[in-house]
């Protein structure tokens, strides 16, 4: 846990930022987690996964912007990799993963609800869908009342839960309504105890009861998680619960857990891979780090080996 807390940290320091992104081995350990830096990148990894009867869904990563500029940047990018989506005919398996923060949440929520919308309305025209991301707990209240917002229009917007809130199962059953999209997750940041369970077995739990509302719900589940025993418990509550395969759908990080993600197609499950792309990618990297201390060996391996 103190590990977890000290990356976490670092993903917010600046210089360790520079550092780390101009470091030449930095590129070899990101290419394990980040599809690429361009457009074009995200469209071949598109195209491989779903070649393999995956989905994906696109993330063009940055998070806490904070320059109108950089926000409306953002937001165009996402047109533009949609626009390139539909050209090649990936769209039915290819849906995108916004971050509110990304496109201007902390500036002004006004101007990310109108991004978010021009993302759903430019999804929607290519027969495709967006999900937000949920980030710390200090958004959940604004992501969430956004989410709604974007709903009326476009009721297939995903939302997303993190176990590790104490205030998820309520959440959970708030958003278990017919043709609600929740993708479940443990959650990625570094939350205090007043908001948080700390203890792993403590977010497992949650996860688990999360999973049961779901599930017994009228929505559509989106397991994201690479936890072997949490996948087990969801395929086993599909079953209690009278769920068809395809009513509810795994997802997993790209990169992580291949072999896993192919199994579960080979059992006629769907199964999603969350596909980062785009040159922000120090945030993301430092929270995969954080998730995993192997993870971290092999950069530093990595760094000394190059050194
Ligand atoms: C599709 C998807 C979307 C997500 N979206 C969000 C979001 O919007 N907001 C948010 O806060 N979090 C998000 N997350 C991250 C999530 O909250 C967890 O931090 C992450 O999934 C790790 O938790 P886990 O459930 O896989 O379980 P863990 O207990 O962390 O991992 C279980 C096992 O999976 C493997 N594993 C897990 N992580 C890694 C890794 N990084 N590298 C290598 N192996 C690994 C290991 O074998 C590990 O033992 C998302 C995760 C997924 C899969």
């Amino acid at each position: 846990m103190l590990l977890r807390s000290v990356i976490l940290a670092a993903a917010r320091n600046d210089g360790l930022k520079r550092l780390v992104t101009y470091a030449p081995v930095s590129r070899n350990v990101v290419s394990r987690f980040v599809a690429g830096e361009g457009v074009e990148d995200a469209v071949r990894a598109s195209r491989e996964l779903t070649s393999q009867g995956l989905a994906v869904s696109l993330d063009h990563l940055g998070e806490d912007t904070t320059e109108p500029e950089h926000a409306a940047a953002t937001a165009k990018a996402y047109l533009t990799l949609l626009h390139r989506l539909a050209e090649e005919g990936l769209t039915a398996g290819a849906e995108v993963s916004v971050k509110l923060s990304a496109i201007g949440q902390a500036l002004d929520e006004a101007l990310a609800v109108q991004h978010a919308r021009d993302i759903c309305a430019a999804a929607h025209a290519v027969g495709t869908t967006v999900t937000l991301d949920m980030e710390d707990h200090t958004t959940t209240d604004s992501t969430l009342a956004v989410l709604a917002q974007l709903r009326r229009d476009y009721p297939d917007t995903g939302a997303v839960l993190q176990a590790y809130l104490r205030r998820t199962e309520a959440d959970c059953r708030e958003l278990a309504y017919p043709g609600s999209r929740v993708r479940l997750c443990k959650g990625a940041y570094d939350e205090p105890p007043e908001v948080a369970f700390a203890d792993q077995h403590e977010v497992d739990r949650s996860y688990v009861r999360c999973l049961n509302l779901l599930m017994a719900g009228a929505g559509y589940p989106m397991v994201a998680t690479h936890d072997p025993r949490l996948i087990a418990i969801a395929d086993e509550r599909a079953r209690w619960y009278g769920r068809e395969r395809g009513s509810y759908e795994y997802q997993m990080l790209y990169g992580v857990r291949p072999d896993e993600q192919r199994r579960l197609i080979g059992l006629g499950e769907r199964v999603r891979v969350y596909v980062p792309y785009g040159d922000e990618w120090y945030g993301y990297l430092m929270r995969r780090l954080a998730e995993r201390p192997a993870n971290v060996t092999f950069f530093l391996r990595a760094m000394v080996r190059k050194s």
